[in-house]
């Protein structure tokens, strides 16, 4: 038996929780393979040690001071280190990337990635496992896509008795250090264990995977099983405890992901895999965003044209802006967008778009935003596009688009932006009756 765990910010934030990891990790020889976000935060630090490096970055970049966030990152150090009682010469990896960090080489994926990598060699050191720096592991390509290559080099590297720190979040392209987004160390996480066929990967934090986000629906309940093509879906619309790209790499070479709370080892979290046992609940999640924009054609005749359709694909292809969604009507097509994607593109669509319409003018919607309802439970309940629609009658919301996908596991249904939340909150509290009763 083979587990990779990654441990999350709130789980290295102290040396309270460094002790936490230590148990956990002892309590199973098999959990060999450990990686480590920078400290997070908790009571007494409400700043993340990789919020302090950003505002390190900043201040560099424009030859500023960064002596004080600079400062608050090595006192996080410090204090761990003190507490644990661990020898490490902090002072002098200090020292050394302070030296780096004035250089003229210095990066921002260089600057923010330092704090993972002080935190696995602290934790190297407090558990005597064996440091690997994710630079000598995960290689990014030119167009910044993880290489092949660095499968084979983790499992190289990561073969033998001991047990491996690996610090998250970054890895080489070419000689520089080049980080993934933020909340990237759990991706990390996800190519550990997919290089090393784990059994299984254990994403260790202090938030457990719910059916709905507990800042909309506070007491949603947690997820015990999951499907990675379930995940997938709500994670599309930002809905997951998981970072979205995290998924991928396990699932590809069959590694199941187990969500657990480092402050609650016992409980079985949430475990996502490849198939499940239907249970009692018809929907396994709900997520939602907003700032969608919706681009709407119409013209008489549209549908009996060849050929239409891949035209307007082709704008879009062309400005480099990929599509979300296309709900169409007998003569009227509408192409829904993420703003993010269009960015300031939206003039250059619309033009092109009117050349395939001419006299009919096209339309843009701005402030849709998508609820997306999960769950391969919904395919053999009759009743669960009446139940999501009631709900939402309920509250007066306007289902401004709808779609289900053909496996009837996925329900999007487009809202005005100011009430997507209340959508989820109505929606929730129609299936909440076939969730089981959780402490
Ligand atoms: N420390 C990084 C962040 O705060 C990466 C991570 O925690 O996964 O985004």
């Amino acid at each position: 038996m083979k587990k990779v765990c990654k441990f999350g910010g709130s789980s290295t934030a102290n040396a309270v929780q460094f002790r936490k990891i230590a148990a956990i990790v002892r309590d199973d020889p098999s959990r060999r393979f450990i990686v480590v976000s920078a400290p997070g935060k908790d009571e007494a630090h409400p700043d993340k040690v990789t919020d302090f490096l950003v505002k390190v970055w900043d201040s560099r970049r424009v030859s500023q001071d960064w002596s004080g966030p600079w400062k608050a990152v090595t006192e996080r150090f410090v204090e761990i280190a003190a507490d644990l009682k661990l020898r490490l010469d902090l002072p002098a990896y200090f020292a050394t990337i302070e030296k780096q960090i004035r250089s003229k080489k210095a990066t921002y994926d260089f600057v923010v990635s330092r704090g993972e990598y002080l935190c696995g060699l602290l934790m190297a050191q407090y558990m005597d496992f064996e440091f690997v720096d994710a630079d000598q592991l995960i290689f990014f390509g030119h167009h910044g896509q993880v290489h092949p290559v660095t499968y084979e080099k983790i499992a190289e590297r990561c073969n033998g008795s001991n047990g491996y720190i690996v610090p998250g979040f970054y890895g080489r392209q070419g000689e520089a250090v080049k980080a993934f987004p933020r909340n990237g160390s759990d991706i990390t996480g996800a190519i550990v264990a997919g290089a090393l066929a784990a059994d299984l990967y254990e994403n260790w934090s202090d938030t457990p995977l719910r059916v709905a986000d507990p800042r909309i629906v506070p007491d949603a309940a947690i997820i015990r099983s999951i499907t990675f093509r379930e995940i997938r879906e709500l994670a599309y619309l930002g809905a997951s405890v998981l970072h979205a790209d995290a998924i991928e790499p396990a699932r590809v070479r069959g590694v199941q992901i187990r969500i657990a709370d480092t402050n609650k080892p016992n409980d079985l979290g949430s475990i996502i895999r490849f198939e499940r046992e239907p249970g009692p609940e018809v929907v396994a999640g709900i997520a939602g965003k907003a700032g969608f924009v919706r681009f709407n054609l119409a013209m008489p005749g549209l549908h009996d044209q060849t050929g239409f359709a891949a035209s307007v694909f082709c704008v879009f292809r062309d400005l480099g802006v990929s599509v979300e969604h296309f709900p169409t009507g007998t003569d009227t097509l509408s192409v829904v967008v993420h703003k993010d994607k269009l960015c300031d593109k939206t003039d250059r669509v619309l033009e092109r778009l009117q050349a395939i319409t001419p006299g009919n003018p096209v339309e843009v919607s701005n402030g849709i935003a998508l609820v997306t309802i999960v769950g391969f439970g919904m395919a053999n309940y009759t009743r669960s596009l009446a139940d999501i629609a009631e709900a939402l009658a309920n509250e007066g919301i306007k289902v401004r688009m709808i779609s289900q996908d053909f496996r009837q596991a996925n329900v999007i249904v487009g809202v005005d932006e100011s009430q997507w939340q209340n959508a989820i909150r109505a929606i929730y509290g129609k299936f909440r009756k076939f969730y089981p009763k959780q402490n």
